[in-house]
């Protein structure tokens, strides 16, 4: 790429089931001159997230789609390049959804900025950030842990996962996490402090977890559906919470699951433990971001709170990266450092 080149990954398909290498588009264009009152930001960092397989999809949804040979959405730290706005000067490092692309143009609205002498710039996007907001606020929200209660959280080697986790042990849960794989469950066992690690890869999941939540579970934070809801549904307490967070393991289906209809036992069930059972999307919680912020720089000053970054260096490994995400081959946020 040459100084006054920019490059971009764009939707080149709408994927029919999980998506493909050839469902992305790596483009080059001249670099963008920012006009009156406007930007040229640099991307530093990218942020992969779960919800961009959604918008990849036509049809309705809580955010629109991307359209066709539109860029890839997406949380980006970057540097102010070239400034013609008054309130921005080239150096400074803002926070925005500027999507997959080495640059933007910005008349700044919708970017914050951050102080990198706060924090590492690219935890905006991860345990400061979307994915932490959404752990802190899903959890006490809808969670409500309270002490010795059991939490079981799934994807827990994840960004939201993780956290999910050491917050609830920070409010006194018993704490399990169900990951893929030997190595995601020691380290939620041996650096994040979880209670007990099962591994959903492994055979006889519904066991092995009935044996490691003797007391049944009280909380189930849900990031993943698929065969990890069906067995923690029957070890659910009266009066459970469920914040339904996310459902990686369906992202990619195009028909329904195969086997019985069973809204009527889910219906019952619900009924007869006094389930709550509620859904949510991050912004819900918009006014609850300075909280946030202010609990989690403590815990992280404190060392009470860790986290684990997967970073892929260069836009370009972007779509690959990605397509491992909804797979798990990642171990931590995952981000691209684009430059
Ligand atoms: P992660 O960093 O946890 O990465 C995704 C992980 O999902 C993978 O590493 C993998 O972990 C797990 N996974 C993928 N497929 C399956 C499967 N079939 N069965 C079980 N686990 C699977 O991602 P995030 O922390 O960013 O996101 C976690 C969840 O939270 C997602 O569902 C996401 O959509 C949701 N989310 C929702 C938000 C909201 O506002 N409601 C906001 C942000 C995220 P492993 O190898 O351990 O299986």
């Amino acid at each position: 790429m040459s100084d006054a080149e920019t490059r971009r990954i764009v939707l080149a398909s709408r994927p029919e089931g999980e998506p493909r290498p050839e469902d992305f588009l790596l483009e080059t264009a001249p670099l963008p001159e920012p006009g009156p009152g406007e930007i040229l930001l640099r991307t530093l960092w990218l942020s992969l997230d779960p919800y961009m397989r959604g918008r990849m999809n036509a049809g309705k949804s809580y955010a629109k789609p991307v359209e066709i040979g539109a860029v890839m959405e997406g949380g980006t730290v970057s540097v102010v390049e070239r400034s013609n706005h008054d309130g921005y000067r080239p150096g400074e490092m803002v926070l925005g959804m500027t999507g997959w692309q080495t640059h933007a143009v910005s008349d700044g609205t919708g970017l914050r900025k951050l102080d990198p002498a706060a924090a590492p710039v690219q935890t905006a996007l991860g345990i400061l950030g979307m994915p932490g907001m959404t752990a802190y606020t899903g959890l006490l929200n809808i969670g409500q842990p309270k002490p010795v209660e059991t939490l079981v959280v799934a994807a827990a080697s994840g960004a939201v996962g993780a956290t999910v986790g050491q917050i609830a042990k920070l409010k006194g849960c018993r704490t399990v996490g169900i990951a893929g794989g030997p190595e995601k469950c020691r380290f939620l066992l041996d650096e994040l402090g979880f209670d007990a690690a099962v591994d959903h890869r492994a055979p006889d999941l519904p066991e092995r977890l009935a044996e490691t939540c003797p007391d049944g579970i009280d909380i189930y934070f849900e990031n993943v559906g698929g065969e990890v809801w069906n067995a923690v549904f029957p070890l659910l307490n009266d009066f459970a919470r469920i914040p339904v967070c996310g459902r990686i393991a369906n992202y990619s289906d195009t028909a329904p699951p195969p086997g019985p209809d069973r809204t009527v036992q889910l219906m019952g069930t619900i009924l007869t433990k006094r389930l709550r059972i509620q859904g949510f999307i991050v912004r819900d919680f918009a006014s609850q971001a300075g909280d946030f912020r202010r609990d989690m720089s403590a815990w992280l000053k404190e060392g009470r709170i860790r986290y684990r970054e997967d970073v892929v260096e260069g836009l370009e490994r972007a779509p690959e990266a990605f397509m491992g995400l909804l797979k798990g081959r990642n171990f931590g946020k995952l981000l691209v450092k684009v430059s």
